[in-house]
């Protein structure tokens, strides 16, 4: 699948249609402290089995994330495709 590098689309904070230019999402790195992660620690702990269940088939493509960044004000715009694709090449 292939993105254009940049693309017109619609900004809210200019309310007008401005070139954005098309970046891949990728997601930071997870905080130890965060509320999540104590949570899921705490359950992992200890006896008592599993507490989510462990997926048998793992899905082999990802819906692409892309965030469009606005060229007249900076403001990001994260959007993602309804489906899964084998691979995104931003063209
Ligand atoms: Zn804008």
């Amino acid at each position: 699948m292939e993105m254009p590098k940049t693309v017109k689309r619609y900004c809210k904070k200019c309310k007008a249609h401005t070139e954005h230019t098309i970046k891949e999402y990728k997601g930071g790195r997870a905080r130890t402290l965060a509320k999540g992660t104590r949570r899921h620690e705490r359950n992992i702990a200890g006896y008592g089995g599993k507490y989510q269940a462990i997926a048998r088939r793992k899905k082999a493509n990802k819906k692409p994330t892309f965030v469009a960044t606005c060229s007249v004000c900076g403001t990001k715009h994260v959007f993602s495709l309804g489906k899964r694709m084998k691979r995104v090449q931003l063209a």
